[in-house]
């Protein structure tokens, strides 16, 4: 079964964001847990996450991804802008726990100038304050493209910090296809040879969530511009082929694309009409 959705917006709360999701052909989706300028997140309501949880139970909706501000920095050198990060990741992982069993995805940081190791280094303190034994979230670091002193555009740098994590079995990863392509992972030319490194340095058993984006940018160009499906750089037939790839089955597809409700709903359809079963 194919599970695919889009990034939407968290107005309405769950029930209402899955309503919007089936309403494209989705069946899981992506929100911002808060303002994506690292604001106060808006109250839950009990009731809406309780009907939420009865939808996901009887399968409607799949696993769905909550997304951390990306503004917050988990290994910044400011002490206040680190501790501001670590009180809005602890609040978003107390509030995951309405929807039981999901996913919470996050951005690694930059480094600002402290070097990769030290950034690595900052950022598993962070997991490992964050992290609490009774937890059913799995939080998830993304793959980034390594702009600027951006953590995480090198599969090794997850590795590093997931080497550090104490609660390792809470944690995973999010493959997105154009921060990896703009990292310099040729997933238009060699896409088996990729996911064989991925699983080589970190294991594939952790690529718990797929972001789907075409790149505005070449192969190895550190720029993390999301195209449209098939208007970019990686195209059409190489991203049918990551939701196609057998080592890549089973876990939620989110397209990040630059598209209104409309654009996702045809998108979704395009990539579901390449979507074979069994191969
Ligand atoms: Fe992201
Ligand atoms: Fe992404
Ligand atoms: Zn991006």
């Amino acid at each position: 079964m194919l599970f695919i959705g889009c990034h939407l917006s968290a107005s309405g709360g769950f029930t209402a964001m899955a309503d919007t999701a089936l309403s494209l052909g989705a069946n899981t989706f992506q929100f911002f847990t808060r303002n994506p300028r690292g604001g106060a997140a808006k109250d839950i309501d009990p009731a809406d996450a309780a009907a939420f949880r009865a939808l996901q139970q009887s399968g409607t909706i799949g696993t769905i991804v909550a997304h951390a501000s990306y503004t917050i920095n988990p290994c910044a050198a400011n002490e206040a802008t680190l501790d501001f990060a670590r009180r809005m990741m602890a609040d978003d992982l107390q509030r995951m726990e309405y929807v039981p069993g999901n996913l919470y995805n996050f951005h690694p940081g930059s480094h600002v100038g402290q070097g990769i190791e030290k950034g690595v280094e900052i950022i598993t303190q962070t997991l490992n304050g964050l992290l609490f034994p009774e937890q059913t979230t799995t939080v998830l670091l993304e793959t980034m493209s390594g702009k600027g002193s951006e953590v995480g555009g090198r599969f090794e740098e997850l590795r590093a910090i997931l080497d550090g994590v104490q609660l390792r079995e809470k944690m995973g990863v999010c493959l997105d296809s154009c921060h990896i392509f703009d990292g310099g992972y040729d997933i238009v030319g060699d896409l088996d040879g990729v996911l064989a490194e991925f699983d080589r340095v970190i294991g594939l058993e952790s690529r718990r969530a797929i972001h789907l984006n075409d790149s505005k940018n070449p192969l190895g160009s550190h720029k993390d511009r999301h195209e449209k499906i098939g208007q970019g750089n990686i195209g059409e037939k190489a991203l049918c082929a990551i939701v196609n790839h057998p080592a890549l089955r089973g876990r939620p597809v989110i397209l990040e694309t630059p598209n209104e409700l409309p654009g996702y709903a045809e998108e979704i359809r395009l990539l579901r009409g390449s979507y074979t079963e069994n191969d």
